[in-house]
Parts: C-alpha cells; structure tokens; sequence
C-alpha cells in the first residue's frame, strides 16, 4: 500500500464531491482529514465497500494524510450522523461505508470479508421485515439486511 500510486476512478470523484456538498451544507469544512476518509470509503466501494476505523486510519497514513485516530473517530461519526455514511458490525468490529445508495451487506463471518449486495437483491427480506413491523432504515446505525456466511478463502482454507 504504501507509495502506492492512488487515484480514484470518475464515479468514486462523483461521489466524493456529493459528499462533501453535504458535508458543507451541514457547515463542515472540507479537511484533510475529512476527504482523506471520503475518498478511501468511495474507493473502497467497488470492493468490500466498508472498512473499520484501523483501516481507514492506516491507509491515510499510507497516504501521508497525517491524522490522529480519535480524528479518523470523530470524522466517521459526523459523516454518519448526516447519513452520508453507515455501519455493519463485523464480529467486535464496526465497519463503516458510503450511504450514498441503497445497499446491503453480505459479510464472511470467519475473516470479516464483505461485498456489498444491491437493494433489489434483498427486496423480498426488507419488504418482509416491514411487514413485521420492522422498517430498515439506511442512514446511521446497523440497518438493512446483513447476510453472514463464509467467503471462498476461509472455506477453502478450512478443508
Ligand atoms: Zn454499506
Ligand atoms: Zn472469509
């Protein structure tokens, strides 16, 4: 990772700029730190779309973003609370990614690999659970349909 030639592709910039829109109309300025963090979770999107604080906290140092990690923490709970990012627990591990669609999650519950799932793949969970009375809200804190199992790797590995 380190030295690592890093850019981010049209639709992570895309997503990116969306973000730091709200994140200026909330009265938050866009800092080092704050589009350091944006700009991982969108390129981490195309991929296992969420990664845990220790993460994000390496990978801008890899970067040279120097941060402190309760920075990285205060950062991620901003963009969370205006809904701009949410949370999946992993095992003890909280991951966080980009809210800015509708998505849900399926995680390997040996290695905490995860891939996000479109919503149209999980309508049928979600319209079942607001049936129940359960609505699955997207913004903030665990939600939607989390699906565990385990990924290719660890069941390979394990035989
Ligand atoms: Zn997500
Ligand atoms: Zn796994």
């Amino acid at each position: 990772m380190c030295g690592e030639e890093w850019r981010l592709t049209t639709s992570e910039t895309e997503r990116v700029n969306a973000a730091v829109q709200r994140l200026r109309r909330a009265g938050l300025r866009n800092t080092a730190a704050r589009r350091g963090v944006l700009d991982q979770l969108a390129h981490a999107v195309g991929g296992r779309g969420h990664l845990s604080v220790s993460e994000l906290h390496h990978a801008l140092l890899a970067r040279g973003v120097v941060v402190e990690l309760s920075t990285v923490h205060r950062v991620l709970r901003q963009l969370v609370e205006l809904g701009i990012a949410h949370t999946v627990p992993v095992g003890r591990t909280t991951t966080f990614g980009l809210a800015d669609d509708i998505h849900h999650h399926a995680v390997c519950g040996t290695c905490g690999d995860m891939r996000q799932l479109p919503a149209e793949a999980v309508a049928a969970s979600v319209a079942a659970a607001r049936a129940v009375g359960i609505d699955t809200d997207q913004s903030g804190h665990p939600n939607g349909v989390v699906v565990y199992g385990r990924c290719v790797r660890c069941r390979t590995t394990d035989r």
